[in-house]
């Protein structure tokens, strides 16, 4: 029988989406899957791309299916489960061929792996893949780390079923080890504010102006056409539009306000504090995501002290207009973290991270694609030495317009009694960036009142201690 060109073992979700993907761009495919039967199931669902996927029973199979050197990706629940394929791998593959990691694996797993099977002959390749079951379908997001040789090895596979954004393929070769697996990792995270933000000016709709789903669902669908065009605005405007079949009441209405997450967030935070980077957009996003889960005691939370929420008195029309553009404020802040986190990433990990590409294949295929990406990718390509998306030309303009409405909307929820902590934590951030005199002269002489830490004077160089009245 004629040779596979790729393996793919793990066909859930977002692993049979991508061997169709790959076997509709005119590749042949060889499959497993841990429970075996899948794998004739889904040979059997896959209508005329049938003839172009070979199903194995066992590894033993999949690895005799592929044509040398055989590149296999692991579509498989992140963690243990990947180790024991991988291990199960280097008994039946031979030199040069290609481990393929494309789930959510924590970067640190990935450089691991990646140092474990250096040496053994195997490549190994971490590769975030985004834009879930429809992107992995019909083109995601492709974030990839390793060795610039073996991405070239399959290069011409993963841009074929990578998204494409006026033509340029949404996946790209990042840098060495688990570069690919960080950048998804920080895109998730990206995701966890931008989430939390449109739910935030939701809950300022809903709870402040008193608005249903059917009413804000318009609203969203109208900002897709301005600046805040993007995936996740057009779903949130659809989403509030779904009916429950059970109910004919608003889906959204039903739907228990409890969100779940599966770690990357909570990575990013991690890994931005461990870096010295400031991301409290993000870590206010992920806790805010800890706090939802916690329903049992912000019930009894509600009880002892009472909601007190107040509806919103300004004008409708002028608040929708500061929640448009305070939002984009809020984003833009948010993203800034993101790429900001990334780029002090890039030196101790040895990955130089190259941003404007980051920015470029972000523009489709993935969740957070949005028509500002473009803009971002521009404004890090014209300059190498922007790390910090605030201060590009483009964003600076953008920011001075939309942090104004961004104060507004924070001041009216404060005021309401509605928590903002994403949207609030964005504008503090901004507000601190921008002070070139801040307040922390104060804690540096507190510390030196303490600890005798010493504290520099804007006066004359050195470290000096103050007048304490007391032996330091
Ligand atoms: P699913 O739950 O749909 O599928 C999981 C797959 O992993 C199945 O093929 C399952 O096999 C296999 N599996 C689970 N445990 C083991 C094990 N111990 N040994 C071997 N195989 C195992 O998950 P998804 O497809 O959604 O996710 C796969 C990866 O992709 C994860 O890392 C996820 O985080 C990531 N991802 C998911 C996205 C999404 O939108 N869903 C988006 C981007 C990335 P079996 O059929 O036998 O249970």
């Amino acid at each position: 029988m004629e040779k596979a060109e790729i393996g793919l073992i793990g066909l859930g979700t977002m692993g049979s989406s991508l061997a169709l993907n790959i076997a509709e761009k005119g590749h042949r495919i060889a499959v497993f899957n841990r429970t075996v039967s899948r794998v004739d199931t889904f040979k059997a669902e896959a209508g005329p791309l049938a003839d172009r996927i070979v199903p194995c029973h066992s590894l033993a199979e999949l690895a005799e299916a592929i044509r040398p050197p055989r590149p296999v990706i692991i579509m498989v629940v992140a963690g243990k489960p990947v180790d024991e394929q991988i291990a199960a791998l280097r008994e039946m593959l031979s030199a040069g061929d290609i481990v393929i990691d494309a789930g959510n694996a924590n970067f640190h797993d990935t450089v691991r792996r990646f140092n474990e099977l250096e040496g053994s002959g195997l490549a190994f390749i971490g590769m975030g893949v985004s834009g879930g079951k429809e992107g992995a379908r019909h083109g995601p997001s492709i974030m990839a780390g390793g060795t610039e040789e073996s991405w070239r090895r399959v290069e011409n596979v993963l841009t074929a079923i990578s998204a494409k954004f006026k033509g340029e393929p949404c996946a790209a070769w990042l840098g060495p080890d688990g570069a690919g697996h960080f950048v998804k990792t920080i895109h998730n995270s990206i995701e966890y504010a931008d989430m939390q933000m449109i739910a935030e000016i939701y809950g300022i709709l809903r709870d402040g102006l008193g608005m249903g789903a059917k009413e804000i669902a318009p609203i969203f669908a109208g900002w897709t056409e301005g600046r805040l065009n993007s995936y996740l605005i057009e779903i949130a405007a659809r989403v509030l539009g779904a009916d429950d079949a059970k109910t004919g009441e608003p889906v959204v209405d039903i739907i228990l306000d409890r969100a779940g997450q599966k770690g990357t967030g909570k990575w990013s935070v991690i890994e931005a504090q461990q870096l010295g980077i400031p991301a409290t957009a993000i870590e206010a996003a992920v806790a805010a995501r800890v706090l939802s889960s916690m329903k049992g005691e912000r019930l009894a939370a509600e009880n002892a002290y009472g909601r007190n929420v107040s509806r919103i008195s300004e004008p409708k029309k002028a608040l929708l207009k500061h929640l448009e553009l305070g939002l984009l404020a809020g984003k833009i802040a948010a993203y800034a973290q993101g790429f900001a986190v990334m780029a002090g990433a890039s030196k101790p990990f040895g990955w130089n991270l190259p941003l404007p590409t980051i920015a470029r294949i972000w523009r489709a295929g993935c969740i957070i694609r949005s028509q500002m990406l473009d803009q971002m990718a521009e404004a890090f390509g014209k300059d190498a030495a922007t790390t910090n998306l605030l201060m590009a030309p483009t964003f600076v303009r953008m920011m001075n317009e939309a942090h104004p409405s961004l104060r507004r909307i924070v001041a009216v929820a404060a005021e309401a009694g509605l928590p903002v902590p994403a949207l609030s934590s964005a504008l503090a951030y901004f507000d601190a960036y921008r002070q070139g005199r801040g307040t922390s002269n104060l804690i540096q002489a507190q510390r030196d009142f303490f600890g005798a830490h010493g504290f520099e004077r804007i006066d004359t160089p050195g470290a000096h201690h103050g007048p304490w009245g007391h032996d330091q």
